[in-house]
């Protein structure tokens, strides 16, 4: 393959030898891409502002043995205030890692790139960031093949109308199949709200107005899931788990406060 240009959202990015570094894409066009940015660290380099996290670049390429070369681009989009807001910075490193971590280098599966495209946009545009990770956790997860069945259950093929959810059989189960496959609890609100995640546009999930307890229930299922699926832990669950902790105590302290 000769030198090519793409569109590419950065998901990562780290230093690199003396004054380069080395940045993770998702390209339009052509997947996954791994590639250096010679001389990025240097203040006056035309690269550097690119090989930020999050940046929306259009960019040319050269291929490598190793690695390729970025050797220009142009950020269309910064995407700023994912790095700026704690809570954005830190539902958007989610879904970078998410997509890092189950795509391999040139991994071009269709879908993929528009949907964090469009899950980035409602993140800036200031749309609920836990609606739109699990938006984003469903969706990413059915373009993979490894989606959540969500349907009938699992074990018996019968209807659900008490839930459980099993990330090892793969979905949901009926109150009778579920406790023997080891599954655990979940509300009828969390699966109604995790099918119209699927179902519904994604510019119009957040319309939904999810409560916490519900965000929270649906956090445990579908990480529980991905954790199963993917085998791997990822970074940014513990700093996504540590600002809703700190939230939940916020939210303990202001009713002290108001009883008090
Ligand atoms: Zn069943």
């Amino acid at each position: 393959m000769g030198p090519f240009k793409a569109e590419a959202i950065v998901l990562k990015s780290r230093d690199f030898q003396e004054a380069d570094r080395v940045v993770t894409l998702l390209s339009d066009r052509h997947g996954k891409i791994e590639a250096v940015a010679r001389g990025a660290r240097r203040t006056r380099s035309r690269l550097r502002g690119a090989t930020q996290p999050f940046c929306l670049v259009t960019a040319s390429f050269f291929p490598g043995k190793t690695m390729d070369t970025m050797s220009q681009a142009e950020v269309t989009e910064g995407f700023r205030v994912l790095r700026e807001d704690l809570e954005l910075l830190a539902n958007a490193s989610y879904l970078c890692e998410l997509v890092d971590e189950s795509m391999g280098l040139h991994d071009a599966t269709p879908g993929v790139y528009p949907l964090l495209l469009t899950a980035f946009g409602l993140l800036r545009d200031g749309h609920p960031p836990a609606t739109v990770r699990h938006m984003f956790q469903l969706r990413l997860l059915g373009i993979l093949g490894i989606g959540p069945g969500l349907g009938r259950c699992l074990g018996c093929g019968g209807e659900v109308t008490d839930p459980f959810f099993s990330p090892g059989e793969g979905g949901v189960l009926c109150h009778t199949c579920g406790p023997g496959h080891g599954a655990g609890r979940l509300s009828r609100q969390a699966l109604e709200c995790m099918r119209a995640l699927l179902r519904l546009d994604p510019s119009r999930s957040g319309r939904l107005a999810l409560d916490a307890r519900t965000e929270r229930e649906m956090s445990l299922a579908l990480d529980g899931y991905i954790l199963w699926h993917l085998d791997k832990k990822l970074k940014s669950l513990s700093f996504l788990r540590q600002l809703a902790d700190e939230e939940e105590r916020g939210d303990e302290r202001g009713r002290g406060t108001e009883e008090g």
